[in-house]
């Protein structure tokens, strides 16, 4: 059986990028398919200016969305990052097998740290190691395959050299992955402005909808999206960013596959945003309803993390313990 793993950043409410890019296949496709992890990677929210007890608030919600958007801890392993002491284990060794040259290439690296400059704050050296953490993340659990969107393609590459790097010196020890993506969605783009993704971390909130939006505010993003001056509706990424956009998650969203042929179906931008706008309240209600369950069930919830620590530790320990081995620790 293949071996899965993934997960996502408790740096802010988990939004509709998040959902469709990566969530919704670990629900619907990989858990089922495979011997799958799903983890709150809480370790990489350190990276960038934080609250401590927002943090921890945080990263309970993102585990209880992941159960509420349909994760089964009958069939996946979900837990926190920071409960299993192997992934800070192997991450150094990774340091040890990294350049400073290939970290300071990472396009995210790059844009984040030019961001927090530009707000004259300080960069902290783990925004620029990150990706190394997310390399042990994987490779800690023998992964075949990444189920992530767009944007992590740089870094599921880095892992593969660092996987191949580290096998060459010291002897085979790592499975080298592959990243995978969903055929559509696999870069949401923001509503306001189409040109950058609809990520947790950016504070453009309009652009943004969150999976625990209620249905109004779902709605009034959706209508108020940016589209362009054009009146026709037609499915084209680089000339029209922002109808694409919103076709691909009418697409997603409906379970109607190919955006270009619903683009047909429409002769206005009003009735477009209205389907979309509704397809979005649909897919999202019962992630909704499930979340709040889950809230008035907190011992549950601790008890599938607890659970999934352990059973994370167990399959990581043995390729960790190998790998210090391996290069004569
Ligand atoms: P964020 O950028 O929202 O902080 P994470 O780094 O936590 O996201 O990523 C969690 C998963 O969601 C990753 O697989 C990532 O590729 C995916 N993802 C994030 N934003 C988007 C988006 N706008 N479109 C598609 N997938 C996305």
């Amino acid at each position: 059986m293949k071996r899965i793993f993934s997960g996502v950043k408790p740096t802010g409410h988990l939004t509709l990028g998040n959902y469709i890019g990566a969530v919704r296949k670990w629900v619907e496709e990989d858990q089922h398919r495979a011997d799958a992890l799903f983890c709150v990677v809480d370790l990489h929210a350190l990276t960038v200016d934080h609250d401590p007890a927002r943090l921890r608030r945080l990263s309970r919600q993102a585990a209880s969305l992941l159960l509420a958007a349909g994760l089964d801890p009958e069939r996946c392993v979900l837990f926190v990052q920071s409960h299993v002491d192997e992934h800070a284990r192997l991450s150094y060794l990774l340091e040890c097998t990294a350049t400073d040259g290939e970290m300071r290439r990472m396009v995210q690296y790059k844009e984040k740290a030019a961001r927090e400059r530009e707000r004259g704050g300080s960069v902290r050296l783990s925004l620029l190691t990150y990706p190394v953490l997310m390399a042990a993340d994987i490779l800690a659990y023998g992964t075949d395959e990444v189920p992530v969107g767009d944007d992590q393609t740089q870094h599921v590459e880095l892992t593969r050299d660092l996987a191949v790097r580290f096998n060459q010196r010291y002897g085979h020890t790592f499975t080298v992955p592959r990243a995978t993506h969903p055929a559509v969605g696999a870069r949401v783009m923001n509503l306001q402005d189409p040109s950058v993704k609809m990520g947790k971390s950016d504070d453009t909130g309009p652009g943004i909808v969150y999976l625990l939006d209620e249905p109004d505010t779902v709605r009034r993003k959706v209508m108020r999206a940016v589209t362009d001056s054009g009146r026709d509706v037609v499915y084209d990424r680089e000339g029209r960013p922002g109808l694409a956009n919103l076709l691909d998650v009418l697409a997603v969203s409906t379970g109607a596959g190919d955006p270009a042929e619903l683009a047909a179906g429409y002769s206005s931008y009003g009735a477009l945003k209205r389907d979309v706008a509704d397809a979005v309240v649909e897919l999202l209600r019962p992630v909704r309803e499930r979340h709040a369950e889950l809230v008035a069930d907190p011992a549950y919830v601790d008890g599938v993390l607890r659970a999934g620590a352990e059973r994370a530790r167990a399959l990581a320990r043995p390729v960790v313990d190998r790998a210090y081995r391996a290069v004569g620790l």
